[in-house]
């Protein structure tokens, strides 16, 4: 089923708010949020920004959101990925303050002629959330292919700077989880029926050892684990974890993002991730007018949004 023009908003918008919600506190950790929470967009803090700054989980997302406008090309995504590095494409005001370690190894193998579908870096250790902050996009343009073709295109779009099965697998259980937000009011049925999906496909694909790193979302249910169970660091399944735990245990857009950035540690990231959940299902017009305005670049990314949920959306 198609996204609507609605859930597109919604989503796009959602992980850019959470990211900037994020930002100020980065790697604060959890006991120092608890005692000083955030409550709306600020400034100041760890990389010194100005209110509505967001960073480069919304710029890869937004460069990924440009490309897919002219049809799916991992090359283009990934010629874009170092317009960003080298040049500050989709960023708030022209450079680039907050670079995840793999991404920027593989963006400099991009730099030095190597090709994108090649770059991504393939071991265990290359597994934070850098592919699956920025993955959203494919969610909403993958509808009616092949569950095969689904898996190769995110697979494709992760490997730019990540190729670990874990992180093409975390990319991709979020992608079926937005998927299944778009087809139903209920995020609990969307739940089930994303682990259902997920339980038939997915094993096969990439093996029972690696896919037992997945069982928490998969076998169980992530949304009744007490918050101290709930990690929130860099670890790609760890953040994938957080982000479903903050959507699934709150009832509104604003409470899942400002629970997730008040996890702590890695919080932009925890927020965009879970900003995208939440925006997709609760729609653009649940997003607070006030956070979207005061972001930065608000009418580039207005009229970037507004093109491709045109494109794209039903
Ligand atoms: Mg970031």
């Amino acid at each position: 089923m198609k996204a609507t023009v609605e859930q597109i908003k919604g989503g796009l918008w959602g992980l850019i708010i959470g990211d900037a919600l994020g930002v100020p506190v980065e790697f604060k950790p959890r006991l120092y949020l608890k005692q000083y929470p955030v409550t709306g967009m600020q400034g100041k803090g760890t990389y010194d920004q100005p209110s509505g700054t967001w960073s480069d989980d919304s710029s890869l997302t937004l460069c990924t959101v440009e490309s897919l406008l002219g049809g799916f090309d991992v090359n283009d995504i990934g010629r874009r990925f170092v317009q960003w590095h080298k040049k500050g494409l989709w960023t708030p005001y022209g450079e680039v303050f907050d670079i995840g370690s793999t991404t920027a190894q593989a963006l400099r193998q991009i730099e030095n002629g190597i090709d994108p579908a090649q770059a991504g870096l393939n071991d265990e250790w290359s597994n934070g959330n850098g592919s699956l902050m920025r993955i959203l996009p494919l969610a909403f343009i993958l509808d009616g292919l092949p569950e095969g073709e689904k898996f190769e295109r995110i697979r494709q779009v992760s490997s730019i700077t990540h190729a670990h099965k874990r992180s093409v697998a975390a990319c991709y259980i979020y992608v079926k989880f937005v998927e299944k937000l778009i087809e139903t009011s209920d995020k609990q049925l969307a739940y089930i029926q994303m682990q259902n999906e997920v339980r038939e496909f997915l094993p096969s694909k990439i093996g029972d050892d690696e896919y037992k790193h997945f069982y928490r979302i998969v076998e169980d249910d992530i949304s009744t684990f007490p918050e101290s169970e709930i990690y929130s660091s860099g670890y790609v399944v760890y953040t994938l974890e957080a982000a479903l735990w903050s959507f699934l245990t709150t009832g509104r857009f604003e409470d899942a993002v400002l629970t997730a950035v008040n996890l702590g540690e890695d919080t932009d990231t925890t927020g965009a991730i879970t900003g995208g959940l939440a925006g997709t299902y609760y729609g653009y017009q649940a997003i607070p007018d006030e956070w979207i305005n005061s972001l930065a670049r608000r009418d580039d990314i207005e009229q970037l949004i507004e093109r491709f949920a045109e494109k794209y959306g039903g």
